[in-house]
């Protein structure tokens, strides 16, 4: 049965892995932001958290870092494909990685995802080939995801402004990562530009986003706080503080709705018929994956 509204869960989101599930109002399918679980622990966590796992109809990708793809899923993609898609100027690291070339679709403008979404990518800056910045239009409302990047450029700032659900990185705080004892060149590589979002930072980026709702991404576990953090979005948000929640590294956050409800008279165009007739599946990939133009 089709999803009744749009829904995010977070699965994971720390340096030893990160992934999280989007379903689409008026689709019976859901698309995985990074796959840095293993398959097995995706399926897990995706059932605990009532999706189906059968119904992955696309995969995105912000980069190939291990706890954003885990090698576990070259084999899975090899028996079930499904299309993931990657920014332009990812496709050979994308390659490299173990994405079958049946798999990968390259995202160089506003893309389709079957009748139901519309995905559109940034790069961002992080280590040598960058991070992905992207974003979820449907029917009924859109979703920015940010995570691993040194800083929040003016285009991507531009480009998710204003979503329903913003996923934004909060990696560290300045001064834990400052006190924190790693290798200087470590802690240099993660305050740069190209690293990753310090609290301030992030929390910056989501005042001038002005989401609906925010999840926090991305803590360290060494040189961050639930708790400072907590204060300084406090802070720092002031009112849309009590929108913004903070996803846990290794526990699923369960499903948080965005968007508006399909119930909802907004979009009376959109019958579950005509769903069902503009959802094509793609012939190399399986009924289940999402034709991509
Ligand atoms: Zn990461």
């Amino acid at each position: 049965m089709s999803h009744s509204c749009c829904c995010l869960a977070v699965l994971a989101s720390s340096s030893s892995g990160n992934c999280a599930v989007v379903t689409v109002a008026g689709s019976m399918r859901s698309i995985l932001l990074d796959i840095g679980l293993s398959p097995r622990r995706t399926r897990t966590a995706m059932v605990a958290c009532g999706f189906d796992p059968g119904a992955i109809g696309a995969i995105l990708l912000t980069h190939f870092d291990s706890d954003h793809f885990h090698g576990g899923w070259r084999a899975e993609l090899a028996r079930r494909p499904v299309p993931v898609l990657v920014r332009t100027g990812m496709e050979q690291r994308a390659l490299q990685a173990g994405v079958p070339a049946y798999c990968l679709r390259t995202i160089a403008r506003p893309t389709r995802l079957g009748s139901v979404a519309t995905v559109r990518a940034w790069r961002t800056p992080h280590d040598e080939l960058g991070s992905t910045a992207w974003r979820i239009d449907t029917n009924t409302g859109s979703l920015g995801w940010a995570t691993d990047l040194g800083e929040v450029r003016a285009e991507v700032v531009a480009g998710l402004r204003g979503v329903d659900l913003l996923g934004m990185e909060c990696n560290y705080d300045q001064q834990m990562q400052l006190d924190s004892g790693r290798p200087m060149h470590l802690v240099r590589r993660i305050m740069s530009a190209s690293g990753h979002l310090e609290n301030g930072d992030g929390l910056s980026a989501v005042a001038a986003i002005e989401p609906s709702q925010v999840v926090i991404l991305h803590l360290s576990r060494d040189c961050n706080c639930p708790r400072l953090l907590q204060r300084l979005i406090a802070e720092r948000l002031g009112a849309m503080s009590t929108r913004v929640r903070i996803a846990h590294p290794d526990q699923p956050s369960g499903a948080i709705p965005w968007g508006r409800s399909i119930a909802a008279p907004v979009n009376p165009a959109i019958s579950r018929l005509e769903v069902a007739a503009a959802e094509p599946s793609d012939g190399v990939l399986g009924s289940g994956a999402w034709a991509i133009d």
